[in-house]
C-alpha cells in the first residue's frame, strides 16, 4: 500500500561463509528471474557478514545481477587506529548501497546508543551508502504500552545530527526487539502504529516531502506467509528480515509478496 518503492532487505547475521553467500544470491538471483519478478518494482538487498562482501560483490558484478547488497555495521570513523572497524569507504569500494545501523543486537551486545547510530548513520551517508537506521522497543516497554514514545525517542537521537537532505535519503526499521527471531510477528496494527509514528514524527523534525520520502520497513519474524498483510498497511514500505532470508525460495518469496 506504498507509494514508494517497496524494499525487501535480507540480514544474514553472523551466517554463511563465502561459498555458501554465492550459492544463496546465486538462489535467489535464479529464482526471482525465473518468476519474472521486477527488481525495480520491490528492491531487493541481501546484508552478509563483512567477510562475504568481496564474493557478493564478484558475482553481483560479473553477472549484472540486480539484487543489491550492503553490510550488517559500519564504524563512525572515517579511518586511523579503530581496530576491528569496518570503515564506510571501505564498503563503497564494495560496492555496498546499504548498511545497517543500530541493529537492536548492536545495540544489546555492544553497547550502541543513538548517538553512535547517528554518527555511523551519518558516516555512511558521506560516502554515498543508504543506512538502515533500526529502531524499536523491547518487550517490557512493549507491556508498558510505550512502544511510540520510545521508538520516536531513538528516532529523535539518531537523527540529531541529519539535516533534511542527508534525512531524505535514509532507510529506517521498525524492529520491535520481541518480535525478532522470537516467531512472533508483530500485528499489522502494531506495525501501522509505529511506523506511521516514525513517519510523522519525520514530518515534524524536518518536512511533509522528507517523511514522504524516507522508507519505513518493518522486521521480526517476517515470513512469506505473513509479509503481505503487512505491507498492506500504509506506511510500511518494506521488510527487514533475519531468518527467512537464509533460504533462497523463501526470500524471494517475500520479495514477491504481491
Ligand atoms: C532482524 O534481525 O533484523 C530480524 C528481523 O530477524 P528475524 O526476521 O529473524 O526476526
Amino acid at each position: 500500500a506504498t507509494t514508494r518503492t517497496p524494499l525487501m532487505a535480507g540480514n544474514w547475521k553472523m551466517n554463511l561463509d563465502h561459498h555458501e553467500a554465492i550459492g544463496l544470491v546465486q538462489k535467489l538471483a535464479w529464482t526471482l528471474t525465473d518468476a519474472r519478478h521486477d527488481f525495480a518494482a520491490v528492491e531487493t538487498v541481501v546484508l552478509p557478514p563483512f567477510t562475504d562482501l568481496r564474493s557478493v560483490q564478484t558475482l553481483v558484478d560479473g553477472d549484472k545481477l540486480e539484487v543489491r547488497y550492503g553490510a550488517q555495521d559500519v564504524s563512525a570513523h572515517e579511518s586511523g587506529a579503530y581496530t576491528g572497524e569496518v570503515s564506510a569507504t571501505m564498503l563503497a569500494k564494495l560496492g555496498c548501497s546499504y548498511v545497517v545501523v543500530g541493529h537492536s543486537e548492536r545495540r544489546q551486545y555492544h553497547g550502541e546508543d543513538d548517538a553512535l547510530v547517528g554518527a555511523k548513520a551519518k558516516a555512511a551517508l558521506g560516502k554515498g551508502i543508504t543506512p538502515i537506521i533500526c529502531v524499536g522497543e523491547g518487550l517490557e516497554v512493549r507491556k508498558a504500552g510505550e512502544q511510540v514514545a520510545h521508538t520516536l525517542a531513538q528516532v529523535d537521537g539518531a537523527y540529531a545530527g541529519l539535516d533534511a537532505e542527508q534525512a531524505a535519503t535514509t532507510v529506517i526499521a521498525y524492529e520491535p526487539v520481541w518480535a525478532i527471531g522470537t516467531g512472533e510477528v508483530a500485528t499489522p496494527e502494531d506495525a501501522q502504529e509505529v511506523c506511521g509514528a516514525i513517519r510523522g514524527r519525520l514530518a515534524e523534525l524536518y518536512s511533509a516531502d522528507v517523511a514522504d520520502a524516507v522508507r519505513v520497513l518493518y522486521g521480526g519474524s517476517v515470513k512469506s506467509s505473513n509479509v503481505a498483510s503487512i505491507m498492506a498497511k500504509d506506511d510500511v514500505d518494506g521488510a527487514l528480515v533475519g531468518g527467512a532470508s537464509l533460504k533462497a525460495e523463501e526470500f524471494a518469496a517475500i520479495v514477491r509478496y504481491r
